[in-house]
């Protein structure tokens, strides 16, 4: 069997986009996705500094939907009891949109299909390395050979968990619910604006959805959140009340909170070496970044981009933008935990509890146990 050139393995931003970027440079991928654009679209804040990406890649239209608004208020409870509106914190860019994720996903995808990409409509089983690239074995039973992979498996990193070591700065999970407004009590126009709030065992953050519906997540990590808390509303309800504007929020708008959150994995975690010789890490599978930056979509794009072309490169037997992208994410890792540190390092209000001793420390320099995150 003659091996095909490129294979996109993931259906999310990175595997979508990706196959754009490919198209765009004169490439038909396979994309192996078992369901692209569906899910699970956990986050929606798009910084401004993917608009050139999206730009470049002729994919500016996608913003332009009603169903999506522009982020202009955001306010923050962190390092101080006041609540203030913000600024620099978290985005260093300024303002950028507050997107209906699945709307936007499924337009992506929609776009990455119209290059037609080959579609492999399943998973990836098993790949082997091979003197030409790679062998690899799908969920269906097919098998494919192919010269290069770009590995846009999100924080299952299928291909660089394979070949690299997987970093972890900490075990950071959320508790989320998206609420909706309580139609038995009178109408209420809710802000459209974002709230971070500090607390002792991690942080919140609340966002109106262009729909309407609040999204509510609460950081924390495993070992502090209370037990049963994705069975039980009870839980949750407490929560909420011993917060202080997260609660003022839900309450003067009449948002209803009426069934327990669901869980998902946040934490800050990056692969050794986001490429190898004949395959590169997109995406969150490359880098995963605490959802405090609002970066991960953007850091998906645009590592799409520059891989795509990397692939090319190779193709062509050109390493060189292949090394050039590995140092690129490897500097972005980098600079990452640097401002993830000064950011938690603003909040010295609770300097006794564990959530924020564990950010205190610089992650380059500790074990995993120093770092208090269990085996
Ligand atoms: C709580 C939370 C809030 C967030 N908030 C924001 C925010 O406000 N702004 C922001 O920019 N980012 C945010 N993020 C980060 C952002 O959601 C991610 O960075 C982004 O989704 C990464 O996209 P991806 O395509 O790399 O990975 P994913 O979206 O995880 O996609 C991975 C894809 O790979 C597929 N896949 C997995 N295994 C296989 C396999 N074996 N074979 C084939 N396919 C496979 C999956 O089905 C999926 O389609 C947040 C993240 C979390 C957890």
């Amino acid at each position: 069997m003659t091996p095909t050139g490129i294979a996109v393995i993931g259906g999310g931003i990175a595997g979508a986009t990706s196959c754009i970027a490919l198209a765009k440079a004169g490439l038909r991928p396979c994309w192996i996705a078992p369901t692209p654009g569906d899910g699970p679209h956990l986050g929606e804040t798009l910084s401004p500094a993917a608009n050139t990406i999206l730009e470049n890649l002729g994919l500016s239209g996608l913003l332009t939907s009603d169903r999506h608004r522009h982020a202009n208020t955001t306010f923050s409870a962190w390092g101080h009891d006041q609540l203030r509106e913000r600024n620099s914190i978290i985005h260093l860019e300024g303002a950028g949109m507050v997107l209906n994720r699945a709307v936007f996903e499924r337009d992506l995808c929609d776009a990455a299909l119209k290059t037609r990409p080959e579609l492999f409509q399943t998973t990836l089983r098993d790949a082997q390395s091979t003197p030409n690239g790679w062998q690899l074995v799908l969920g269906d039973g097919r098998s494919i050979q192919t010269r290069f992979v770009l590995d846009c498996t999100g924080r299952k990193a299928v291909i660089g968990q394979q070949n690299n070591q997987m970093h972890r700065a900490d075990q950071l999970v959320t508790a989320w619910s998206c609420l909706c407004q309580d139609d038995t009590k009178p109408d209420v126009e809710p802000t459209p604006a974002t709230l971070i709030e500090a607390v002792s065992n991690g942080w919140w953050y609340a966002s109106l959805l262009p729909d309407k519906r609040l999204m509510v997540c609460y950081f924390s990590d495993p070992d502090l959140l209370p037990s049963g808390m994705s069975h039980d509303v009870a839980h949750w309800e407490s929560l909420i009340s011993q917060t202080n504007y997260i609660k003022q929020w839900i309450e003067s708008a009449h948002f209803a909170v009426q069934s327990p959150p669901s869980l998902a994995s946040a934490g800050t975690t990056w692969l050794s070496s986001a490429a190898g010789e004949n395959w590169a890490s997109v995406g969150d599978a490359a880098a995963a970044f605490d959802p405090l930056s609002s970066h991960g979509m953007t850091t998906a794009l645009w590592m799409a981009a520059q891989a795509s072309n990397a692939a090319k490169a190779y193709l062509e037997n050109d390493l060189d933008p292949l090394e050039k992208y590995r140092a690129a994410v490897s500097k972005g890792v980098d600079d990452f935990l640097t401002q993830r540190r000064k950011i938690y390092g603003q909040e010295h209000r609770f300097r006794d509890s564990a959530f924020w001793r564990r950010r205190h420390q610089d992650v380059r320099e500790k074990s995993p146990d120093q770092l208090g995150i269990p085996a």
